[in-house]
């Protein structure tokens, strides 16, 4: 069976559900999106298993500038997603969005990066404040401030939401917008090359399916690096396991943000309960694909540390745990933006490490610029190119949680 679409996106996830709702849905493109996911349940991708929060509090401008539309998108999605029947329903799209806030915790040593961030969250319009000690304990009295210096809180554009609504959202409307989704598995991409510059032809599906386009989009999250292998490219993107832990605590703990601890612990409320992850030191990371939670984790490392930060979690129940894996930008944990010199035709946008979600619309949308007009147009992002992968230039990102 052979197939033609203009556009092939790799992997049906967040990214690459969002990139295909930006090109289809703009006036300046008239041809036709191809979407091949290889699980259509999406059990198994980052997306679904994410903690789906979105924070402006990083200290790299493009990161803060991403989140900024990204929690526009999310507040305003009736006037991207609505669809007829929506509207027919009167239905208000709704992701169950809880701006609740991030509050990012210091000690003493961590202040002048709190300071600093916030210097540049402000200035491009983000709704951070700095709370000393007094303040967070009047604020958040159920939580140990002795050894702290410092908390950095959300007062809007900050929170979580049901990351499957958002996923589903995209996929509704990207079919009444004419986009295809095709449940197969991308296993090969037939590269041609001239003068030492190469362009995809076709991908190869495992149904034994051939689709021919003008432009593929690597979207294949933390199985990135194995499609970028299929066009001859190095892509320095690991998939690397993180586990999330449910817990009830029997104690009311008022208006909780989602609190990063100075550890690198994080916690948030999720309906009645709690969950909480962390990641762990670089040494004790390797790849990894399989979907085994470490339980150790959680009693050996999490518990104790939430327990020092919030006394009346010392009597906790853990109630669920999942783990998902980070498509982990090695170099930087980035996303890596654009096509790489050797092919011209295939774009990544991969190796978000564990900011991609919130980073959908932005780059959703980047990559209809990039495809439509051969350069970004609403926002430059172009200090997440290929190119510093190659000079191994890190964006340094300070707040990589
Ligand atoms: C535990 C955890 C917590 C996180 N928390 C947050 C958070 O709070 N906020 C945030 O912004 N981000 C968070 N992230 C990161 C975020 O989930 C990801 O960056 C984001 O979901 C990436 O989306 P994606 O579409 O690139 O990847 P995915 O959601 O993994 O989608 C990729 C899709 O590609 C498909 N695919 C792969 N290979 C092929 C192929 N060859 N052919 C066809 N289909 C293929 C897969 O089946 C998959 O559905 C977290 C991640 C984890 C694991």
């Amino acid at each position: 069976m052979r197939s033609t679409s203009d556009v092939v996106v790799i992997g049906g996830g967040i990214i690459g559900s969002a990139a295909a709702y930006f090109l289809a849905s703009s006036p300046d493109f008239n041809g036709t999106v191809t979407v091949v996911e290889k699980d259509s349940s999406y059990q198994k991708c980052s997306t679904t298993l994410s903690a789906a929060s979105i924070r402006q509090q990083f200290s790299t401008r493009e990161n803060i500038e991403i989140s900024l539309f990204g929690i526009q998108f999310l507040k305003n999605l009736d006037s991207y997603l609505d669809t007829a029947e929506s509207l027919a329903n009167n239905n208000q799209l709704d992701i169950g969005l809880q701006e609740k806030g991030y509050l990012l915790l210091a000690s003493e040593a961590g202040t002048d990066v709190l300071q600093r961030n916030n210097r540049l969250q402000t200035e491009l319009g983000a709704d951070i404040s700095l709370l000393p000690p007094p303040a967070l304990k009047e604020r958040f009295p159920w939580m140990n401030c002795e050894d702290l210096a410092l908390g950095s809180l959300g007062n809007s554009g900050e929170g979580w939401f049901d990351a499957y609504s958002l996923l589903q959202l995209f996929k509704a409307k990207n079919k009444t917008l004419g986009v295809s989704y095709i449940n197969d598995e991308v296993i090969g991409l037939k590269t041609e090359r001239q003068n030492g510059s190469g362009q995809i032809t076709d991908a190869e599906l495992k149904s034994g399916s051939i689709i021919s386009a003008k432009y593929f989009i690597n979207a294949a999250g933390p199985a990135a690096a194995s499609v970028a292998s299929m066009a001859g490219i190095d892509l320095p993107v690991e998939s690397r396991k993180r586990c999330v832990f449910v817990f009830n605590c029997r104690e009311e703990i008022t208006h909780c943000p989602l609190v990063v601890d100075i550890s690198g612990a994080y916690f948030r409320p999720e309906g009645h309960n709690f969950i909480c992850g962390i990641s762990p030191q670089e040494e004790n990371d390797p790849v990894s694909t399989d979907f085994d939670v470490d339980h150790s984790l959680f009693e050996e490392v999490l518990w104790p540390t939430l327990a020092h930060r919030v006394p009346a979690f010392e009597s906790i129940k853990q109630v669920n745990a999942w783990a998902g894996h980070y498509a982990y930008n090695l170099l930087d944990q980035n996303v890596i933006l654009g096509t790489a010199p050797q092919i011209n035709n295939l774009f990544f946008a991969n190796g978000f490490s564990g900011h991609g979600l919130q980073q959908a619309p932005a780059v959703g949308r980047a990559l209809s610029e990039l495809i439509l007009y051969d350069g970004f147009r609403k926002l430059d992002l172009s200090v997440f190119n290929f190119e510093r992968i190659l000079q191994k230039k890190p964006v340094k990102e300070l707040n990589v949680i």
